[in-house]
């Protein structure tokens, strides 16, 4: 392990490698930029870093070496394009020493494990999640993965102007790509009904003011979600002490509140969804107080929202290979347990035949229910952080948090 005032000065020597090296090798311009950029980046980070716990800097240790790795990465992309030989060889050991460093360094006390919790093999996806596409997983169905995030399209093919509802909407930046493969599945122009949102998270609703403005479709979420999406309340902040990539860098998760109010409405209060006959909402919250789930009784599908994912979001590797396992809400961004407990346990009674949840590929049948039972009745156990920012002390039910800032 390398003690992290080693890692400090690692950090000093990077930046003015970074710098001064490619001037010195006399490498063309371009490429002297770029590394005297990421130097510079190395430094900016280094001087918002807390090397030691009593320190008053923005960025926890952790989130230092999520930096560290993720440059690493970048420097081996960079060095594989290389073509002068030096400068490529250069590349690719910086790239391999930011790597290493990030792993060999300790990363300071508590760092909570997020375990696997149902495996389940690729048999029980309903569909491939390479390559991109929208695919219809139910009748009048669609799915669409968008990077580290799905969107559902509820209505039959071809259903023209009106006659869909949009699930979530995705990252932003990704509002073409929703755009376009609604205009494939349901014609061109053709703008939905309603959006209709699981929750506000960041990954939910990136694309979501553009849409609703481009479609002028009204927007339905639970009122309890209310206050993220009309710029009244911001989201609790992630918690960076769990285990996983994606975990380690929420602190970089956008959890400022949207404003769409003028387009925002309560969902029924009866329980129906508006153009979607044969559709209710279910409230599932724990992941976000007004989170909710879409269930369709007659062939039993469920569309999850975050209140149970497919595949183990805290990790980059998992979320890269989209990896199948029934896993409770992304453990990073849940700040109340108990609910959370309730709500897969209401979603485990309806015994679902398809479930697609906002972050994993679509599941389906008799090995994906046992599954979800099995996470169900062994949530505490498998899905609830033993410890981190919001783990609940043990048997009083409570919501602890620690009063470190991140
Ligand atoms: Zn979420
Ligand atoms: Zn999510």
């Amino acid at each position: 392990m390398i003690p992290r005032g080693l890692h400090a000065l690692l950090d000093a020597a990077s930046a003015a490698g970074l710098v001064s090296v490619p001037a010195l090798m006399g490498w063309r311009g371009e490429l002297r930029w770029g590394m005297a950029a990421a130097g510079a980046g190395v430094a900016a980070y280094s001087l918002l870093t807390r090397y030691d716990e009593d320190g008053q800097a923005p960025l926890s240790m952790r989130e230092h070496l999520a930096l560290d790795g993720l440059q690493g990465v970048a420097f081996c992309l960079a060095g594989a394009r290389e073509r002068d030989a030096t400068a490529r060889r250069a590349l690719l050991a910086y790239g391999a020493f930011s790597i290493a460093a990030a792993a060999l360094t300790d990363p300071g006390p508590g760092r909570v494990p997020v375990p696997r919790q149902v495996p389940l093999s690729r048999d029980s996806i309903l569909r491939s999640a390479r390559g991109g596409r929208t695919e219809e997983i139910a009748q009048d169905v669609a799915w669409r993965r968008l990077g580290i995030v799905n969107v559902v399209f509820l209505g039959p093919p071809g259903a023209g102007d009106r006659g869909w509802v949009l699930v979530d909407a995705g990252l932003n930046g990704t509002a073409r790509m929703i755009e376009a493969a609604a205009a494939e599945r349901f014609g061109h122009g053709a703008r939905p009904r309603a959006i209709v949102l699981t929750h506000g998270h960041f990954d939910h609703v990136g694309a979501l003011q553009q849409l609703a403005r481009r479609w002028d479709a009204p927007i339905y979420a639970h009122t309890l979600e209310h206050p993220f999406l009309t710029g009244q309340a911001a989201y609790p902040l992630g918690d960076p002490t769990l285990t996983g990539a994606m975990a380690a860098l929420c602190g970089f998760y956008p959890t400022a509140p949207v404003d769409v109010s003028p387009r925002l409405q309560a969902l029924p209060e009866d329980g129906s969804l508006p153009g979607l006959p044969g559709w209710r909402w279910i409230h599932t919250p724990g992941h976000a107080p007004g989170h909710v789930s879409l269930w369709r009784e007659r062939d039993r599908t469920l569309v999850a929202g975050d209140a149970v994912v497919t595949t183990r979001q805290e990790s980059a590797l998992a979320v890269l290979r989209q990896a199948p396992e029934m896993h409770g809400p992304p453990a990073y961004f849940t700040p109340d347990w108990t609910a959370a407990r309730h709500s897969v346990r209401r979603l485990a009674d309806l015994a679902p035949e398809v479930i697609v949840a906002g972050h994993g590929p679509p599941m389906g049948g008799a090995r994906m229910r046992m599954a979800l039972h099995d996470l169900a009745r062994h949530f505490d156990d498998l899905a609830v952080p033993h410890g981190g920012r919001y783990a609940p002390q043990r048997g009083s039910g409570l919501v602890v948090t620690h009063d470190d800032r991140r």
